[in-house]
């Protein structure tokens, strides 16, 4: 039995959440930590001011800042503690409230769903344990029967670096009992796949809630998989993924389990609130039904070819175009054409997203535009925006190039205004709330295999963009609904991708072979963009060189043509018109209605 050496309260905040035209209403309870004693009058009065607040300090800076950065050993214990003291807060307050209306726990697995949201909260299932045996006297394999019955597990990313783990050292000093309970679970679990004979030394190891060889660490992905009765992933390819990679042998072992719930993105929020342009053409020509049930949007695909319909959705465009030039120049005094080609990257920078990709085609462009101005260039304004995490080196660097790149392409009179680079800083929902919908352009292009779902991808299409991506994440299913006369895709697919990985390719001849993307990474890495520091991306340039793992090389070819099929597209109005109204029509299906109904029917088991 635990004897904790810290003690905090978890103070519940309860925000109602009215549900679509206020007929349920939700409580979401968030929880702060409070100190038990806010100061040691004893230690105060003696003369210890600072050492007084200690304790009252150390509870607070629990839940001061939400994910704390983890590079540090003393950033790693507070996130750990982190974790736990939410974990803990939410169990004990579902326990307390169902022994409120039931005699006991047997009854848990059908009353209650804990889903845990990717592996933060995975400490759960140690502390549910914990709760079920050591404070309610439940025996150890009871308890492992309702913890598994309660508890379900949605991952969110096949990046071996985003899988949380734990050194064993730090686990067992922090939370010596619930490692004891791990160590009990990991057994279990393993002498059930030793008694299958179906599994080798090394699948075992790779079973294992321990990381054995060199140091030791907890793997918090394998224990939210066996604590859960289902473990989901957010998109058709990314499920399938997830069986022949990470899970692989967990699948083995419990086959059931992994199921797909695809994500999808909240209509109220990402039509009706952010684009009430829209919303007003299209109740106009379908009437209401669409807001209760947004796959009714398939009623305006008889509009598509209406060119009178056509006009109406391009002028509402075109406003949401104009409302976001005016934030742009109000905000970075650049000035934007609305008639331009509005092409929006905007998500979290990172090296899989490839915005290196697409600012590096926006060089090859640039220096197109310059040397062959007689051509009918499409006016293009490109813009970015997202942020970095604060230790991503790389990632740093791109937001540095892309405005380095923006400066020198913005104030080059000989590109003669027909295209701009724009990074708008401070990305968030409300600048995503004004740009989704002044999108023409949707870039989607990451490395295949790597974007788990993406739901920016879906918000653009909802708002009649048109998308260019890869066949990755949730964009295989949006190419299954749009239809692939209505979505623009390119480049290497996941399997591919992973093949060139093992058999290994070589960037170098790649970009030898393509003078477009030789001339912009030259430019790129001997400092045209940046002549106070002519070095400054002589390193990323050289990965691309050296390894290319996000295949930035081995997609750009196909990549540059892909976006000058847009540009031939973009030509026709009338064609490109009927495209984006059909991707407004068919992406109903992304509603995260019909994604939460799965979730309740069935993972839940509830509705
Ligand atoms: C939708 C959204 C995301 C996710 O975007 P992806 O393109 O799917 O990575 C990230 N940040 C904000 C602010 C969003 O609104």
């Amino acid at each position: 039995v635990w004897k904790p050496a810290e003690r905090v309260i978890a103070a519940a905040f309860d925000t109602p959440v009215v549900g679509w035209r206020g007929k349920r209403v939700n409580t979401l309870r968030l929880w702060s930590a409070q100190p038990i004693d806010p100061i040691l009058l004893d230690a105060f009065n003696a003369g210890d001011h600072i050492g007084a607040l200690r304790e009252s300090n150390k509870a607070e800076s629990l839940t001061r800042v939400l994910y704390p950065a983890d590079a540090t050993p003393a950033g790693q214990e507070l996130r750990l503690r982190q974790e736990f003291f939410f974990s803990s807060a939410s169990l004990q307050d579902i326990l307390r409230r169902h022994l409120q209306q039931y005699d006991d726990f047997t009854s848990l697995p059908d009353k209650v769903a804990i889903q845990l949201n990717d592996t933060h909260p995975a400490v759960s299932i140690a502390e549910l344990m914990r709760l079920l045996c050591d404070v309610h006297g439940l025996e150890f394999d009871q308890a492992w029967d309702i913890t598994r019955g309660t508890i379900a597990y949605t991952n969110h990313t096949l990046l071996p670096e985003a899988l949380e783990s734990w050194p064993v050292p730090l686990f067992e000093r922090l939370l010596p009992r619930h490692m004891q309970i791990i160590y009990a679970i990991n057994a279990k679990v393993l002498l059930e796949a030793r008694k299958t004979k179906n599994f080798s030394d090394t699948e075992i190891r790779s079973i294992s809630l321990i990381e054995e060889g060199g140091s030791r660490r907890v793997r918090m992905g394998n224990l939210a998989f066996v604590g859960s009765h289902s473990i989901n992933g957010v998109s058709a390819l990314h499920t399938d993924l997830m069986k022949v990679t990470v899970f692989a042998d967990l699948h083995k072992l419990y086959p059931d389990r992994i199921n797909n719930k695809t994500n999808g993105i909240t209509p109220r929020r990402w039509l009706q609130q952010c684009n009430p342009g829209l919303t007003g053409l299209i109740r106009e020509a379908i009437g209401d039904d669409f807001l209760d049930d947004a796959e009714k949007l398939r009623a305006l695909d008889k509009f598509a070819t209406d060119s009178a319909f056509q006009e109406k959705f391009a002028a509402v465009k075109r406003n949401n175009k104009v409302a976001l030039a005016n934030l742009v120049a109000s905000r970075m005094g650049v000035k934007i054409d609305p008639s331009a080609m509005f092409d929006i990257q905007i998500k979290r920078i990172h090296e899989y997203k490839r915005q290196l990709l697409n600012v590096i085609e926006a060089v090859a462009l640039y220096d197109q535009i310059r040397s062959r101005p007689e051509l009918d260039w499409v006016p293009r304004v490109k813009l970015f925006a997202g942020k970095a995490a604060p230790s991503y080196h790389n990632a740093k660097l791109i937001i540095k190039l892309i405005n380095d790149v923006a400066r020198t392409i913005n104030n080059d009179p000989a590109v003669r205004g027909l295209l701009k680079v724009v990074f708008v800083p401070n990305y968030n929902v409300s600048l995503a709330e004004v740009m989704v919908p002044a999108a023409d352009l949707s870039e989607q292009i990451s490395t295949a295999g790597m974007e788990a779902s993406g739901t920016g991808n879906m918000k653009f299409g909802l708002n009649g963009a048109l998308t260019i991506g890869t066949l990755d994440g949730a964009n295989v299913e949006m190419r299954d609904n749009v239809g692939e006369d209505n979505i623009k895709i390119f480049g290497l697919r996941a399997d591919e991708v992973a093949n060139l990985r093992t058999d290994g390719h070589n960037p170098r001849a790649i970009i030898e072979g393509s003078h477009e993307l030789a001339q912009a990474l030259s430019a790129i890495s001997s400092g045209v963009f940046s002549p106070d520091d002519r070095n400054r991306y002589s390193e990323l340039i050289e990965g691309i060189y050296s390894h290319d793992w996000f295949m930035v090389a081995a997609d750009f070819d196909a990549y540059a043509q892909a976006q000058r099929e847009v540009d031939e597209l973009w030509n026709d109005k009338s064609a490109w018109s009927e495209k984006t109204i059909r991707n407004t029509a068919r992406m109903g299906w992304f509603s995260s209605d019909r994604t939460i109904r799965q979730y309740a029917k069935e993972i839940w088991r509830a509705g």
